[in-house]
């Protein structure tokens, strides 16, 4: 019983970090009237309706919370066409350098745990940036 509720716990603290972060991203990649162009493939939507595209995929905590392996994209990329992985490192290597990837890659299993508090500390602080970031582009 005792393990039971402390996974769950645990992943409320990563699922609030997931929703919040997520947001973060996509006001981030949002112009000013709130559209994104999709990382991958170009497309314009509204960041509402965007997705939080992760390069590696979420399961890897090293890099589940990396503002470089993550970009505003459309569902129709993030689900239906793979995460569109080869267009991702491409529009990568473009904007990071051509070693980003590889960095990526090697990032994605330096982190196994996160804590309590530090889940909390980045919870705070995303809703700062979401906050800050609503209020400069008059979302
Ligand atoms: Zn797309």
């Amino acid at each position: 019983m005792k393990i039971t509720s402390k996974i769950k716990r645990k992943n409320s603290f990563k699922e609030k970090l997931d929703r919040i972060f997520s947001e973060y991203i996509r006001l981030r990649d949002s112009d000013e009237d709130g559209f994104i162009r999709c990382y991958c493939c170009g497309k314009i939507l509204h960041w509402k309706q965007s997705q939080n595209m992760h390069f590696i995929p979420r399961q890897h905590l090293g890099t589940r919370f990396s503002e470089i392996n993550c970009h505003a994209g459309c569902i129709k990329c993030n689900y239906y066409n793979n995460g569109n992985i080869e267009e991702y490192a491409v529009h990568l290597k473009k904007d990071y350098g051509d070693n980003i990837t590889d960095k990526l890659l090697l990032a994605k299993k330096t982190t196994t745990k996160i804590s309590d508090f530090s889940y909390q500390k980045m919870i705070d602080f995303y809703k700062v940036e979401v906050e800050k970031l609503k209020k400069e582009k008059g979302l």
